[in-house]
């Protein structure tokens, strides 16, 4: 069976300060991704021995936990990439992903307006998405709600482990300042794709 891997973080863990503190991606990368990489390879183990000894396993509740590890590994991954330095210079929409935003959304600002109030309001922990027909999601933990078919353009983590260190419970605040450090060119590549 072929395992799950953490990636690499695509800059510094104090690239993103000063909305993200290194502290906090240190933590969230290193702690919270990697024990989702962990699990669902426990887990992938799991049915393997079952399969090797041709034995019972609780499929419902073992593939339960395994799309939420799975889930919050394929995120994770995303979200990395879709953040860069102030100092990228990728920090603006631009091209072709502006156009179409504007067009389905009529504003980017209308957008910027919708994707914060789902992220914000997104009851205990989970994720805003954008995917690539233009749709926001709202994803509770890792998984609850996803539309399986969407490729993810854009992501943004609100479980607290992203913030509370560096905001408390200011999750629109983190929210306001994530945009500093959205990397748009990765936006595009992926809408272009
Ligand atoms: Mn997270």
């Amino acid at each position: 069976m072929e395992k799950y891997n953490l990636p690499k973080l695509p800059y510094d863990y104090k690239d993103l300060e000063p909305y993200i503190s290194a502290e906090v991606l240190t933590l969230h990368h290193d702690k919270h991704h990697a024990a989702y990489v962990a699990g669902a390879n426990a887990l992938l183990d799991k049915i393997q021995d079952a399969r090797n000894n041709n034995a019972e396993l609780d499929y419902k509740s073992v593939l339960k936990a395994l799309s939420f590890n799975v889930g919050g590994h394929i995120l994770h991954e995303a979200f990395w990439k879709n953040m860069a330095s102030e100092k990228s210079g990728k920090n603006q929409p631009k091209g072709a992903i502006l156009k179409a935003i504007e067009k389905e959304f009529g504003s980017f600002e209308r957008f910027k307006k919708e994707f914060s109030e789902t992220a914000k309001s997104v009851e205990g922990s989970g994720w805003a998405v954008l995917t690539a027909n233009l749709s926001i999601m709202q994803i509770e933990k890792h998984n609850v709600n996803l539309f399986p078919e969407q490729k993810i353009l854009l992501c943004l983590d609100v479980w607290e482990h992203a913030y509370y260190l560096d905001y408390k419970n200011d999750r629109a605040k983190f929210v306001e300042n994530w945009w500093n450090i959205v990397d748009w060119k990765e936006v595009e590549e992926r809408f272009n794709k």
